[in-house]
């Protein structure tokens, strides 16, 4: 079977969505999952929406809803018939009165717990999904939707919940793969579940490749596509970077260290699962579907690139122990267990007799963390760098990485700029 994703831009206005369900039909000599992102940048609209009424400001709260609702009822319009547009608005009416429902609620209390941020994000996927899926029947697709909150199990870590894999599998083993078959389109919101007791819970921003992953893990697909607007993965960022180019194959390996060092065309979790199940991954191009795109498997490219990545917003780090002591393993010991605790993000590590050398995402976390060695070390901290990973680097890579702070080398070479 296949798991097909398609993020926010390939569904964000009727021709865009029309596109998307020409390219499912196309796809459905084989079973298919289909994972959808909110339409365009409605996870946005619904995260102001969700500040706006935590602020208690009821009147721009309300305005903000009526702008997410005339959205997505004027694309109803655009991407339906006359006849069938009051239907598919009764479909969707539910979930605007229960965002209404949510936001007033809030205007009530004095609280905003973080389970409500993900409740009302959340109906970004759900209005998604219902519009494809109500389109795609219109067109004489055997379409099933379903509610991935019901299925995606996960802990209450909101925002950036944990996935339950036990229950999760057991749950889409019992509701998907029995009724799998050619012809038939089960689709599903990518990027949301819900926890055990039944609060909606998110995965992460841009978690719906996630979504894809975990749907295809547990479905033990043959393959797993991701649907963007460019031709595939590029071995920079064309915005950063002249002259990229496209990369036809990636390892597992290499695809994990890209996304998590700030790759941003797949998001850094997808790639575990299919790596467990050696699932390959294919990205394609939604806008031309000719185009072979870019497969992350276990097979490198026959041609080595320098891919080059930029993580923003980094700290750098030089701990000393005080009294002179050297950078030994008791010692690391004790920095990352204050690390571990103050929830301070690490990517990068370095050592030596008697300093330690640390590239951290620049969070406020990072002042905590410093009170709790103050004692024993003298803490350096300089702030707003970039942390560049050249992935097959070249000896003119060497040279631009000169006049680096830091510099860690083996296959792959990080360095960290102004
Ligand atoms: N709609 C969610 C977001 O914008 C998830 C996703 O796009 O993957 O973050
Ligand atoms: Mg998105």
């Amino acid at each position: 079977m296949h798991v097909m994703k398609f993020g926010g831009a390939s569904v964000k206005d009727a021709p865009s969505i029309r596109n998307v369900a020409q390219i499912i039909r196309e796809h459905l000599n084989e079973p298919l999952v289909v994972v959808i992102s909110a339409i365009d940048k409605t996870t946005n609209s619904l995260e102001t929406l969700a500040h706006l009424a935590r602020d208690n400001k009821g009147e721009e709260a309300m305005a903000q809803f009526r702008k997410v609702r005339r959205f997505h009822i004027h694309l109803i319009h655009d991407l339906f018939g006359s006849e069938e547009v009051a239907g598919v608005q009764e479909n969707v009416r539910q979930f605007f009165e229960e965002i209404e429902r949510i936001v007033q609620g809030i205007l009530l209390l004095e609280e905003f717990p973080p389970r409500i941020y993900d409740r009302i994000v959340s109906y970004g996927e759900l209005l998604a999904t219902r519009i494809v899926a109500e389109y795609l029947s219109v067109q004489g697709v055997d379409t099933q939707w379903i509610d991935s909150r019901q299925l995606v199990k996960t802990d209450a870590n909101y925002k950036s919940a944990g996935v339950v894999w036990s229950l999760t599998q057991a749950n889409i083993s019992r509701e998907v793969s029995p009724l799998l078959q050619p012809g038939r389109v089960f689709l599903a919101q990518g990027f949301i579940g819900s926890t055990t007791d039944g609060h909606t819970t998110t995965l992460g921003r841009e978690g719906s490749d996630y979504t894809g992953s975990i749907f295809a893990f547990c479905l033990n697909a043959s393959r797993f596509s991701v649907w963007k607007d460019v031709p595939g993965i590029l071995n920079a960022d064309p915005r950063i970077r002249e002259n990229t180019v496209k990369i036809d194959f990636l390892s597992y390996e290499e695809a994990v260290e890209m996304t998590f060092y700030g790759a941003s065309v797949i998001h850094p979790n997808t790639i575990k699962p299919i790596y467990n199940k050696q699932i390959p991954l294919h990205v394609k191009c939604f806008k031309d579907t000719s185009l072979p795109g870019t497969i992350i498997s276990d097979r490198t490219n026959p041609e080595v690139i320098t891919s080059y990545i930029q993580k923003k917003d980094q700290a750098f780090m030089v701990i000393k122990p005080k009294d002179f002591s050297f950078m030994e393993e008791r010692l690391m010991q004790e920095i990352f267990d204050h690390i571990y605790k103050s929830g301070l993000k690490v990517n990068l590590v370095q050592n030596s007799a008697i300093s330690l050398l640390l590239c951290v995402d620049d969070k406020p976390v990072i002042s905590a963390f410093n009170s709790l060695l103050l004692d024993r070390f003298t803490v350096e901290v300089t702030q707003g760098l970039t942390l560049n990973t050249v992935i097959n680097f070249t000896v003119k890579d060497l040279k631009e990485a000169s006049d680096a702070v830091m510099v860690q080398q083996n296959g792959t070479k990080l360095f960290m700029v102004k």
